[in-house]
């Protein structure tokens, strides 16, 4: 064994090296609490793998996120060889099942440039899915929503948004769990098993799949395909997953087909699963020791990363959770280190000031424990939060890093990436009205009559939009509308009309130079700047254009068109090192094959960023302090961390977008174990921080996990300090009352995510906020809806 190999083992812990050095033909599980090396055991593990004679061309590592797998990559390539690392797969599940789709589309019924669709597509698809349902059932002549038991009344627009969104977690639930519409037949869910039949069928005539279709079309591939699962056979010798417990069903599926040859390492902690929303499910546990019944289960119970005072707390804190896989004791050598502070702030300010306060203190040069910014982590539970801190950072010009999945929902950057759409030679719909959005230089209204016109044209004409839009724009003024039979178009002037023909042909020549653009430039970055310098300054000044759009976020001066595009072309240096390589590698494709392939293969890298959570990129990290949502800051560790805003409501998050409260056992458990994930991020010091009064005066609770962790582990700050401690007694109390209840609330619960998702609750965690807005908006009795994916 290399000598740089053993030196690694070495440094691990008995059980670490245990599991790292198991035989490679026995299926491994590595089950084990936050902190304790299951990372860094897997990185062990692949260095075995390859000492073993595996080629590093035939491993296949699935890490959460692109930041995870670079990380692993970084860190293998230390120790194996930079060369080495190189070769290795490590991916996403969701790049991996791309890369697989789009080599056998035509097997899944897609071209293979088949589009991805994001959230705001999906929802599209899923209202047109809604209308076509009453349509058939000729129940409605309004065009109101009359699907469900809302049937026989119409629905207002806001009702119909609700009924459109409760439907759009129906049909991701549905695929994520892996259920077709039979079987919501057999269990009774007529409607629902008739929307996803019109879903999977527009999505089709649009040669698009969801992102959880690519999950469940490998699959298919994989069982329909003899010859596809030969391929993966020979490919895939080995595989080792990390963050097991966030698969979901079909994800463990795919994974048990790929890894026939039992040739598999599964790492995770059931106690973090929280991302239950998005259809991961701790089952994939048991279902592993049943499919693989020969497997080894290792426990690592050393925490390394926390002080004790730490890891005390957050065990007490996760004790009270009924429901685990796995008893996990955690313990640690670490030494005890400072009391958890809990500080009560009267308002969202106040707990700023605090925490932006408490940052100069420990960064300065004069305190005890002098820690970078690039040290220090503000978790909070949703994306709004996050923006006060960015105003009083910014007045206390403390570095920061916010560069979260809420970049690539940025209007901008949607716009940039739809201008680069239009140069592929299958581009939808969508990204042609965003573009026409943007470059069109009117008004609003002006706009939108523009735009509903095309629509109007392409529907009648049975035709896409950008062939409807070259029709118009290209005619002659006179007769235009005659020509389709169209009845008259309403423009108030002929002035009017005139310029809006004008600025149409504007933007079909822009359009014409963006094709052009990517025949002639040779590298994907000429082509981001070009393209970026294309956008007129009047769409940028447009308020919803540069502000954030993700609840909050991003301020506008942080994004301005400059460092939009010096964003993306980070991308495309990282894109370029590692991922184009490993694409080139695999397909043999040569860069002189022109960047329209490249630009594909660039806009499918863009598509992982989307769909991860978090880009930790060191870089940006190094000197700044990191903002971020707790789901985002999985795997991750920092020496300071401050979550924020830890009070009912929050932490549990237990209403939906409209305010209901559902409380279930399993949902009182997830939120749980998302304070659990925050909790153990910190190495030295913890501050949790819970505000008296939001922005509306309103009075706001502690949260009553707060309650759970043992008094003599926490420094309380502020006048809660009295009712905690006489609180906590009867707390104890109610939560051994409430345990005993969990098993049959638990069985209630499942009883109705069946036909139903009940997770509407979490939705404003991944999604933006600004969602319903542009939902609304995109809703608003706009007719073209009805054929088209807008977005916005
Ligand atoms: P999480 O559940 O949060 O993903 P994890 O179990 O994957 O955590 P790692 O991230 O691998 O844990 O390790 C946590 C920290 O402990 C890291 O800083 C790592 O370097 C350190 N560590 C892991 N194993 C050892 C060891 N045997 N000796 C010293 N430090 C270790
Ligand atoms: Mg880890």
């Amino acid at each position: 064994m290399p000598e740089e190999y053993s030196n690694y083992l070495q440094n691990l812990n008995e059980r670490q090296r245990e599991a790292a050095c198991t035989d490679i033909s026995t299926p491994l599980m590595i089950v084990a609490g936050p902190g304790s090396g299951k990372t860094s055991t897997m990185v062990g593990r692949v260095l075995m793998l390859l000492n073993e004679g595996i080629s590093p061309l035939n491993i296949l590592a699935m890490t959460f996120t692109t930041a995870a797998a670079s990380e692993m990559r970084e860190r293998i390539g230390a120790i194996a060889g930079k060369a080495t690392a190189k070769e290795l797969t490590i991916s996403t599940f969701h790049s991996f099942s791309l890369q697989l789709c789009r080599s056998h589309a035509e097997k899944i019924g897609r071209t293979s440039e088949f589009l991805i669709y994001g959230q705001g597509q999906q929802r599209n698809a899923v209202i047109e899915a809604i209308r076509l349902l009453e349509n058939g059932k000729n129940r409605s002549k309004d065009g109101a929503s009359l699907v469900g038991e809302e049937s026989k009344g119409v629905l207002t627009p806001k009702q119909f948004k609700d009924k459109a969104k409760k439907w759009q977690k129906f049909v991701t639930q549905a695929k994520a769990s892996g259920r077709t519409s039979a079987d919501y037949c057999e269990l009774g869910n007529e409607i629902g098993a008739e929307i996803l039949v019109h879903y999977n069928s527009i999505l089709k005539s649009c040669n698009a799949l969801d992102y959880h279709d690519l999950i469940s079309c490998s699959v298919k591939l994989l069982t329909d395909f003899p010859e596809v699962f030969r391929e993966c056979q020979d490919s895939w010798k080995a595989i080792v997953i990390d963050e097991f417990q966030d698969t979901s069903t079909m994800q463990y599926k795919l994974l048990r087909i790929l890894a026939s040859h039992h040739k598999i390492t599964i790492v995770g902690d059931d106690d973090q699963s929280i991302f239950s929303f998005n259809g991961a499910d701790v089952s994939g546990f048991m279902s592993f020791r049943k499919d693989f019944p020969n497997y080894k289960e290792i426990r690592l119970n050393k925490n390394y990363r926390s002080t004790r005072c730490i890891v005390e707390a957050a065990s007490s804190l996760i004790r009270n959770n009924a429901k685990r896989c796995q008893m996990k004791n955690v313990l640690t050598d670490n030494s005890s280190g400072s009391k958890i502070v809990v500080k009560e702030c009267n308002n969202e300010d106040a707990q700023c000031a605090f925490v932006a306060d408490k940052i100069i203190e420990i960064s300065s040069s004069h305190s005890e424990t002098t820690c970078s910014f690039g040290n220090i982590a503000i978790l909070y539970r949703r994306q709004i939060s996050g923006k006060a801190f960015q105003i009083a950072f910014r007045d206390r010009k403390i570095p920061f890093n916010i560069h979260g999945v809420a970049f690539y929902r940025k209007k901008v950057v949607r716009t940039i990436i739809a201008m680069l759409r239009t140069a592929l030679p299958v581009c939808d719909d969508s990204s042609y009205i965003r573009v026409f959005k943007a470059l069109l230089q009117f008004e609003k209204d002006q706009k939108k009559r523009v735009i509903d016109h095309i629509n109007k044209i392409s529907t009648i004409r049975k035709c896409s939009f950008i062939l409807a839009a070259s029709d118009i724009f290209s005619a002659k003024i006179s007769g235009t509308f005659k020509r389709f039979g169209e009845k008259k178009y309403s423009y108030t002037s002929l002035t009017d009309y005139r310029s809006e023909l004008t600025h149409g042909r504007k933007v079909l020549t822009t359009l014409e130079m963006i094709s052009k653009l990517v025949l002639r430039e040779k590298s994907i970055s000429a082509i981001i700047t070009s393209v970026a310098d294309l956008i007129p300054e009047k769409y940028l000044l447009e308020k919803r254009a540069s502000v954030d759009v993700d609840g909050g976020t991003l301020l506008n001066e942080d994004y301005d068109i400059r460092s939009v595009r010096q964003y993306l072309l980070d991308d495309v240096s990282e894109f370029l090192s590692t991922k184009f390589l490993e694409i080139k590698e695999k397909r043999e494709i040569s860069e002189d094959k022109g960047c329209s392939f490249m630009l594909k293969a660039f806009l499918d890298f863009l598509f992982e960023r989307e769909t991860e959570n978090f880009r930790a990129r060191r870089k940006d990290n190094e000197n700044s302090v990191t903002l971020t949502t707790i789901h985002q800051a999985k795997g991750l560790e920092w020496d300071v961390v401050f979550i924020v805003k830890v009070n009912e409501s929050e932490i549990p998050l237990l209403h939906d977008y409209k305010g209901i409260i559902k409380e279930t056992g399993a949902l009182v458990e997830e939120e749980r174990r998302l304070l659990y994930v925050a909790m153990t991020r910190a190495r030295q010091k913890l501050f949790i921080l819970h505000v008296m009064m939001d922005s509306n005066w309103q009075m706001l609770q502690p949260s009553r996990f707060l309650r759970e962790i043992p008094n003599h582990l926490l420094e309380v700050q502020g006048e809660m300090n009295i009712q905690v401690q006489l609180k906590q007694e009867a707390v104890q109390k109610e939560n051994a009352k409430l345990n005993a209840n969990e098993l049959l609330k638990e069985q209630q619960f499942e009883e109705e995510v069946v036909p139903m998702p009940n997770d509407l609750l979490n939705s404003h965690i991944t999604e933006s906020s600004n969602e319903l807005a542009e939902f609304e908006e995109a809703n608003n009795g706009n007719t073209f809806l009805r054929r088209f994916n807008v977005e916005d």
